[in-house]
């Protein structure tokens, strides 16, 4: 992997016409570090929000020993990346064959469901191996309600009363009945999880059963821009919004047991930029090398302004408009496809012309693991950056952090 200063020196040096992902790994380590330091429970990394090596590697280094997975491709990653650490397989709803190779190569012994047919299934599979049930914990996911940019609990997590059926069924069986929960990802509310606690206090009383665990889940809201026209959200900071967790697990009587969290987007957004080019500018309009299809397509779902930053070309000589206002740019994706136009702008100088360059901050999660190959653009180039974004001069106009800009 190439090393560069920073992404203005690697856009002026490579000059590239594709995305080039800018890595900051120390900043990967500090923030891997600050979320293990400020949980009081296992942190498992989740392994979908970008499970690089070069990322999962740097993550087990900074001291996370445990990885939430989900299917065989990311058994297999985290194995890899951190051969020690342990693997939970905290999806739902699973293929028998794949839970097979959790339980029998890889030995896994954590695994999370909200149905009873699961829990059948899984049982065959442990008899038919013959595992002791005892060996291994079941996590029953929770349905929780909240508001997140992204809300999980549509798709998954069992009613309460239904959660209390199968911690008791679990627990007949011989399994080690645990409860989970994942509140969905970039989290609005800071108030969904003590919601979420009481939901599981409730749930615990009713099923009279010892827990074994209880698991957080996600949702820690990662840092980004914010649009200028529109109330700036008032949301608190990371930590405070742990030490209110961490206050509501004591308050809720769970303090006592073994905790997990999986943390995503947290743990890796800040860790990567983007350096994008500008194919074509029409009028308000910028046609990039990147979009939906590629990179981009969580700030589209998720509704998510981008700190952007811009980087002249030295070699446009002339430039129309005034270098100082700073103007929001529709953005375009490169493919064909006509959704492909992000959800929110690009705050960025109204001298931004073909050619620019721009580097997107805060791009680590949900960006390369959400990657297409559709219509034949699939970014692939990453280098080293000792300059992290937010470190580096404050981004143009508006479309700055949120801490940068007051
Ligand atoms: C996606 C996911 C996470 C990570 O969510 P973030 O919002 O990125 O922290 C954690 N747990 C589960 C079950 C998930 O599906």
């Amino acid at each position: 992997m190439k090393t560069f200063a920073n992404a203005r020196e690697a856009a002026l040096e490579m000059r590239p016409d594709v995305p080039v992902y800018c890595f900051h790994p120390a900043v990967l380590a500090e923030d891997a570090r600050h979320f293990v330091g400020a949980f009081p429970g296992k942190t498992a990394y989740a392994v979908k929000t970008n499970g690089e090596p070069f990322v999962l590697e740097e993550i087990a280094r900074a001291g996370v020993k445990a990885f939430d997975v989900a299917s065989p491709a990311e058994f297999a990653a985290a194995r890899a990346a951190a051969p020690d650490a342990e693997l939970l397989y905290m999806h739902p709803v699973k293929a028998q064959s794949d839970i097979r190779l959790a339980l029998e190569t890889y030995g896994i012994r954590t695994l999370a469901l909200d149905h009873e047919d699961e829990v059948a299934k899984i049982l065959r599979i442990v008899r038919g191996i013959d595992i002791d049930p005892a060996d291994i914990t079941l996590f029953v996911r929770l349905q929780t309600k909240g508001s997140a940019a992204y809300e999980l609990s549509k798709k998954f997590g069992a009613a309460p009363g239904h959660a209390v059926e199968l911690l008791q069924r679990i627990s007949g069986i011989g399994f080690r009945p645990a409860l989970a929960f994942h509140v969905g990802s970039q989290i609005e509310d800071p108030e969904v999880y003590e919601r979420a606690l009481a939901s599981a206090d409730w749930v615990r009383s009713r099923a009279g059963v010892e827990l074994a665990a209880l698991d957080v889940g996600g949702g820690f809201p990662a840092s980004y821009g914010h649009d200028p026209r529109r109330k700036k959200p008032d949301m608190p900071s990371f930590d405070e919004i742990m030490e209110r967790l961490r206050a509501d697990l004591v308050e809720w009587g769970f303090s006592d047991l073994p905790l997990i969290a999986e943390p995503g987007r947290v743990i890796v957004a800040r860790s990567v930029s983007l350096i994008v080019r500008v194919l074509l500018k029409k009028g308000k309009r910028i046609y990039i090398n990147d979009g939906i299809w590629a990179s981009l397509s969580d700030s589209w779902t998720g509704k998510i302004t981008l700190p952007a930053r811009f980087i002249p070309d030295p070699a446009r000589r002339r430039r129309s408009g005034d270098p100082a206002r700073i103007a929001p740019f529709k953005v375009c994706g490169a493919t064909c496809d006509s959704v492909d136009i992000l959800s929110r702008p690009f705050w960025l100088p109204e001298t931004i012309d073909t050619g620019d360059w721009i580097e997107i901050g805060h791009i680590g999660a949900y960006s390369l693991a959400l990657r297409t190959r559709f219509n034949g653009f699939y970014p692939d180039t990453v280098v080293r950056v000792e300059k992290p974004f937010h470190a580096g001069e404050k981004p143009e106009g508006f479309a700055s952090l949120e801490t940068m800009a007051d």
